[in-house]
């Protein structure tokens, strides 16, 4: 059975042009960047060039790029990071953030080090602007951190709009762009963003790489202690191999974004229209928009009774979606998202997303299966 990874919100498949950029960092290339000696000098090389090429498709300095572990860590950064250097107290968020800064906002409550505002959302998942306005107005010198697109639901706010607002009302804002970065531009001089942050494994480059972007005016401390790596922002031996693979993605990324986009919506809409005529009752969840990520669809079925069985059935019929986050998919445990959306609805809820590497083929067995799974084929007597 051919599988059909249908799940690229949780991770993608790494791009061939990915690995060979990756290949000579593996063999030739091994010298410790720190190392004076031209080992050591052409491994960092290999990192201040990944830098100065993520700066250049953001339209930011380099310096303004710190490299991470993940876009968890980078999350972390600039949340705790704002509250613990920058005088921070007040903290406006929202309830469908992704755990990476959900959780954080609920340790900075626990501990008590700032005060958390959970902003007002619309019924399709989006911030309510007027809501956040009159957060910002109540408490001045906050960090805003709203996402740029919910993994779950796909649905996307308006960056401008709300960076407009955190600047009307002295506010840092830190967007989440971990779904969205390699799948949309941003213009870094233009966008009114403090911090934002990214993850190479969602843009087939490798997992355990990510950056940290801190707009000059608004950097955070060093987390990780020890040597002077990352220009003193985040000490230890960098993960050279990994920091060119996430150059080389954003490159690859954005140098095919216009073909990806026209590719990956048509799969998103084949399927959309399908499903909606093909099984009764199912709706969108999140914002059913054009608007809205076009990696991600997320779908609610009304509750027959085999919905939590769902995912494993697909699974079983070599289909790969998800119940939700990527830390949820395989257990469709409660999404903290839906239910915040959806409080108290039952039924059962399928993310699928899709990459540049799915075709319309695959989409539309993954419909056979999911109607052959969702309304069993009557008993013959
Ligand atoms: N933020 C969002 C919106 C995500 O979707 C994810 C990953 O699922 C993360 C943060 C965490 O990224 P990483 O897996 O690199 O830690």
């Amino acid at each position: 059975m051919e599988r059909i990874y249908l799940d690229n919100a949780a991770t993608t498949r790494l791009d061939a042009e990915v690995i060979e950029a990756m290949l000579p960092y593996m063999h030739e290339i091994y010298g410790n960047p720190s190392a004076v000696h031209a080992f050591g000098r052409k491994a960092r090389a290999g990192i201040e060039q990944s830098r100065r090429k993520v700066a250049s498709l953001l339209n930011c300095a380099p310096g303004e790029i710190v490299f991470t572990s993940c876009g968890t860590e980078a999350d972390n950064m600039a949340v705790f990071g704002s509250v613990r250097d920058l005088g921070v107290k007040h903290v406006i968020t929202s309830p469908i953030e992704h755990h990476a800064v959900e959780h954080v906002a609920h340790e900075l409550e626990r501990t008590g080090d700032a005060e958390v505002h959970w902003v007002k959302l619309m019924p399709d998942g989006k911030v309510d602007l007027a809501d956040l306005e009159r957060l910002l107005k109540a408490h001045d010198h906050a960090l805003v951190s709203l996402m740029h697109a919910n993994n779950e639901i796909g649905t996307r706010n308006d960056l401008m709009a709300i960076g407009k607002l955190c600047r009307m009302y002295n506010a840092l804002f830190h967007t989440d762009t971990v779904q969205t970065m390699g799948h949309y531009r941003f213009d870094l001089e233009q966008l009114p963003i403090d911090f934002l942050t990214c993850s190479a494994h969602k843009f087939h480059g490798p997992k355990g790489v990510g950056f940290l972007y801190m707009r000059n005016g608004a950097v955070v401390k060093p987390f990780i202690v020890g040597g002077a790596q990352e220009r003193n922002m985040r000490a230890g031996t960098e993960n050279i191999i990994g920091i060119v693979a996430l150059a080389k993605a954003m490159e690859v990324a954005y140098r095919d974004l216009d073909e990806h986009h026209k590719h990956v919506q048509a799969l998103k809409d084949r399927m959309r229209e399908k499903v909606l005529a093909a099984i009764p009752g199912t709706t969108i969840n999140g914002d059913p928009s054009a608007d809205s990520l076009y990696t991600v669809l997320n779908f609610h079925f009304p509750d027959d009774g085999k919905a939590e069985m769902l995912i494993y059935n697909m699974d079983i019929e070599g289909i790969a979606c998800s119940g939700g986050s990527a830390c949820s998919s395989g257990s469709n445990k409660g999404s903290h998202v839906i239910e915040a959306l959806y409080p108290g609805r039952t039924g059962a809820n399928l993310r699928f997303s899709f990459s540049k590497f799915n075709t319309q083929a695959e989409v539309d067995r993954a419909v056979e299966v999911l109607q052959r799974v969702m309304v069993p084929e009557p008993v013959k007597a």
